[in-house]
């Protein structure tokens, strides 16, 4: 891509336009040119060349990490290389894809080695562990912004789509949703945590476990599934709009572990229930298929909880342990409505 750089070049040339270009050259083949087994062309032409798999879709989806936004400015380089691909590879696992290929777009304020290389090595160490290689990308100067997209294979009809609830279906999430929003409070300030807890779920909002295996585990087994990264409440409204049905959910029926459990009752709640950026996910399943699913979540090692079931009322009810129906005013995380 034509660089705002180069387009003032004709009014005001910059000291030396061709070593800026080979200072980019070099900072791609340092930090984010590997070999590829997967592709037949990787990172260094116009194009990536990918061989069309017989018998298989593509899933494919982007995701923008922007500083001040997405991430605080001076997030440790190496959880942030992590989390970039880790939010990414949730919207794999959310469809019951296998992870395949990458691009990485890249706005950097400087070349600094230092960031360069540990974002580099949070980046390969994920991308490593799910069998995901990066074939391209694009490298320019400008306010921090990380710009993932990630391919992954999915057989015909395999896909865990959000429009593919039915009613009489068993709603479940994975993981503890809510101990990502609990760090996140501690950090701006609104709530203090004590250290160990602090420990426990930090990782949870910096270095967040995609669930692909669960995700490949739950094909031909779940109806519907999407990963939480805005909030439970909002991320389900998306299912249930878009399969024409309804939910009720016991709020009590949701995981606590210990940090959530020790917190006030609202603020639990609200974590649990609106928090965003837990990246477990949010599936239906048939009734009839409860075992499979606690089978497919032990085979992976992932927990599980049943938290509810989808009916044929619009809308989404939400009760406590003892029957009666809770108010919540709780929206999920819209970039657009903030202030
Ligand atoms: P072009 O000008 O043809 O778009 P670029 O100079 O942007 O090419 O990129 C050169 C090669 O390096 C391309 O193959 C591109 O996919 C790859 N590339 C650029 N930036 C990155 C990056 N951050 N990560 C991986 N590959 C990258
Ligand atoms: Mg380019």
């Amino acid at each position: 891509m034509v660089q705002a750089s180069d387009a003032h070049a004709a009014s005001a040339p910059p000291a030396s336009p061709a070593g800026a270009r080979a200072g980019e050259f070099e900072l791609i083949a340092r930090y984010f040119r590997r070999p590829s087994s997967r592709a037949v062309l990787g990172v260094g032409d116009d194009c990536a060349l990918l061989q069309a798999v017989p018998q298989q879709q593509w899933a494919v989806s982007t995701d923008m990490l922007v500083e001040g936004r997405h991430f605080l400015a001076g997030t440790d380089p190496r959880r942030l290389g992590h989390k970039a691909l880790a939010v990414n590879l949730s919207d794999l696992a959310a469809m019951g894809a296998q992870p395949h290929s990458f691009l990485l777009a890249l706005a950097l304020p400087a070349a600094d080695d230092a960031w360069l290389s540990a974002f580099s090595a949070g980046l390969f160490a994920l991308a490593e562990a799910h069998d995901i290689e990066l074939v391209g990308g694009d490298t320019t100067r400008g306010p921090l912004n990380l710009c993932l997209t990630v391919l992954g294979l999915v057989p015909p009809g395999g896909a865990l789509r959000r429009d593919a609830a039915r009613a009489g279906d068993d709603l479940w999430v994975s993981g503890v949703p809510g101990e990502a929003r609990l760090a996140l409070g501690h950090l701006r300030g609104e709530w203090t945590l004590g250290p160990e807890a602090l420990e426990q779920v930090l990782p949870r909002l910096e270095q967040p476990t995609p669930r692909v295996a669960l995700g490949l585990a739950l094909r031909g087994l779940a109806h519907a599934a999407i990963d939480v990264s805005d909030g439970l409440l909002g991320d389900l409204a998306h299912v249930l709009r878009a399969s024409g049905v309804g939910a009720e959910v016991l709020a009590d029926a949701l995981p606590r572990g210990d940090v959530l459990a020790a917190q006030p009752e609202a603020r639990r709640r609200a974590c649990q229930l609106a928090g965003g950026d837990d990246y477990e996910l949010l599936f239906t399943a048939p009734q009839a298929r409860r075992a499979d699913v606690v089978a497919a979540a032990a085979a992976t090692g992932v927990p599980v909880s049943r938290i509810g079931s989808v009916d044929g009322e619009p809308g989404l009810r939400l009760r406590d342990a003892a029957g009666h129906s809770i108010r919540t005013a709780w929206a999920s995380f819209d970039h657009f409505a903030q202030p």
